[in-house]
C-alpha cells in the first residue's frame, strides 16, 4: 500500500493535458494501486493520476453504490452524453470547496481496465458526474472551470483565504 500526496490547486500538474497510456506495464499497475489506496484513504469517490502528480490518462472511482462496482479507466473517453444535472460537486485537490456544477445526466464512457480489456460504462447520477469530473482532470480541467465567471471568482477568493490556498498566486 502506498499513499501518495494529493496535489492541490496551484500545482501546475493539475492544469496539463495528460498523455495516453501506451503500455499497461508494472508502472501503470503500481500507479493504479496507489490511486486506489490514496482515494480510499482520502474518502474520495474518484481520483485521477495528475492528482498524485502523474501525467497519465488513468483514474479510479468508487461511488459506493451497490449498482456500480468500483473500477479503473485507462485512456477514458466519454462517447455519449444526454440530459442535464446540476448538483454540488467537490474535489480532493480543492479541499473544503463545493459548488453546483452542471453536467450531463447520463454518459457512456469507454476505456480499458487494468488488464487491457475494453470497458464500456453506462452511468447516470453520481457515477455519471464522477466520470465526467475525472475525465476533465486528465485534460487539466477543474470543476470550477464549469461554473459562471462570478462563481469561479468567489471560489478562488475563498480558496486563497483557506489554509490550503495560502500563497496561491
Ligand atoms: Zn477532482
Amino acid at each position: 500500500m502506498a499513499l501518495r500526496q494529493i496535489r492541490l490547486l496551484g500545482d501546475p500538474v493539475l492544469r496539463e493535458r495528460c498523455p495516453e497510456v501506451t503500455d499497461i506495464d508494472q508502472e501503470i499497475l503500481a500507479l493504479i494501486q496507489d490511486l486506489q489506496d490514496t482515494m480510499y484513504e482520502a474518502e474520495g469517490i474518484g481520483l485521477a493520476a495528475p492528482q498524485i502528480g502523474v501525467r497519465r490518462r488513468v483514474f479510479v472511482y468508487d461511488v459506493r453504490e451497490d449498482e456500480h462496482a468500483p473500477g479503473v479507466l485507462i485512456n477514458p473517453r466519454i462517447v455519449e452524453s444526454e440530459g442535464v444535472i446540476r448538483e454540488s460537486e467537490g474535489c480532493l485537490s480543492i479541499p473544503d470547496l463545493t459548488e453546483v456544477v452542471e453536467r450531463s445526466a447520463r454518459v457512456v464512457a469507454e476505456g480499458l481496465d487494468e488488464e487491457g480489456r475494453s470497458v464500456r460504462l453506462e452511468a447516470d447520477g453520481l457515477l455519471s458526474r464522477c466520470l465526467q469530473h475525472e475525465v476533465d482532470h486528465l485534460d487539466g480541467i477543474l470543476f470550477f472551470d464549469r461554473v459562471s465567471p462570478l462563481k469561479r471568482k468567489m471560489l478562488l477568493a475563498k480558496w486563497a483565504k483557506s489554509e490550503h490556498g495560502a500563497g496561491l498566486k
